[in-house]
């Protein structure tokens, strides 16, 4: 069984000039744009996730298209007291493999369970200059967790720390992904758009129990707990992301107020990353993640956010 759907070309990298170039051209506007090479997701369908392709790639190329706009800011938003970094980081190239396993299992995954660290073990060492991911119905890290979680980036044996990486694959969670309230916890897209930040060597930019520079990067406001959106009584904060919450009252030398719309943030308000957050994520993907993507020079308005291509294969990978 095999699916495609191929929907509007982007210029391609060779009409346009190369980097060297750019200064040269005279061609106004043009800026380097880093293109990711390809997204591979693997989706592991157990029962409850069995749905036809077309509901993967239809719901994918939306995700991915949000995905784009964040990490092109082109979402047309802006905050007050913060500017909108520019990653110029875009992925037109989604492709999605369905592996079937009629064993329950496969919907409440623990990551130390030995048949799910050599799938995902697989999947990490799959395609090296794609971005791994996969989506399993819920995710924990281990048969112990109390509760499951949303997406998690992690390495499964870190041969490359040498190298300085330490993230090698994006866990996604079907439910998160797909059936999440979006108005408490933010768009699937924006859950994409922050585990790729880890990918890209971003960490939370709030401490869990106490105020602490907890990302390393000077422009983001010190914050505490993960749950900002959620009153002391359980209920949710109204209006969070037009009534942001001020600066934590632990965080006594803070003063801004905490950035909900920063993508590393948690919550429903996320969509930038400030200048020192682009400017982190740039140097690690040209130091260490250069076989991923290619640099291209393009005019930014020329640059359609929704993905070029989305293609699902169906594949049989585990029938136990
Ligand atoms: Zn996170």
């Amino acid at each position: 069984m095999k699916y495609y759907s191929i929907i509007q070309l982007f210029l391609i990298a060779l009409s346009v000039p190369a980097l060297g170039d750019i200064k040269s051209s005279g061609i106004s506007g043009v800026q380097p744009f880093y293109r990711i090479k390809g997204v591979s997701i693997h989706v592991l369908v157990a029962p409850g996730m069995q749905n036809d392709p077309g509901f993967y790639s239809r719901h994918f190329r939306v995700k991915f298209k949000e995905v784009n706009k964040i990490y092109l800011n082109k979402t047309g938003k802006t905050v007050a007291g913060y500017t909108n970094g520019q990653p110029n980081i875009y992925f037109p190239e989604i492709s999605i493999q369905l592996h079937y396993g009629n064993r329950y299992t496969y919907y409440d995954v623990k990551e130390d369970t030995d048949e799910i660290t050599q799938l995902l073990d697989k999947v990490q060492g799959g395609n090296k200059d794609h971005i791994n991911m996969v989506v399993v119905g819920k995710y924990k890290e281990s048969v112990s967790s109390k509760g499951s979680l949303s997406g998690h980036t992690l390495c499964l044996k870190c041969t490359r720390k040498d190298e300085g990486i330490d993230k090698e694959l994006i866990i996604l969670n079907y439910e998160s992904l797909f059936l999440r309230n979006e108005v408490k916890f933010g768009t699937g897209g924006t859950l994409i758009a922050h585990e790729l930040g880890h990918y890209l060597d971003l960490n939370h930019p709030f401490g869990i129990n106490f105020c602490s520079d907890a990302d390393g990067i000077p422009d983001t406001p010190r914050a505490v707990g993960q749950f900002w959106y959620y009153n002391p009584d359980g209920s949710l904060r109204k209006n969070p992301c037009v009534n942001p919450p001020p600066k934590s009252p632990e965080c006594i030398l803070e003063l801004r107020r905490r950035l909900v719309q920063n993508v590393m943030d948690y919550g429903p308000c996320r969509f930038m990353f400030t200048n020192r957050q682009v400017a982190h994520m740039l140097d690690f993907l040209q130091g260490k993640r250069t076989g991923i993507y290619d640099t291209v020079a393009l005019d930014p308005a020329s640059l359609d956010p929704t993905p070029e291509s989305v293609t699902v294969n169906a594949a049989w990978y585990d029938c136990q």
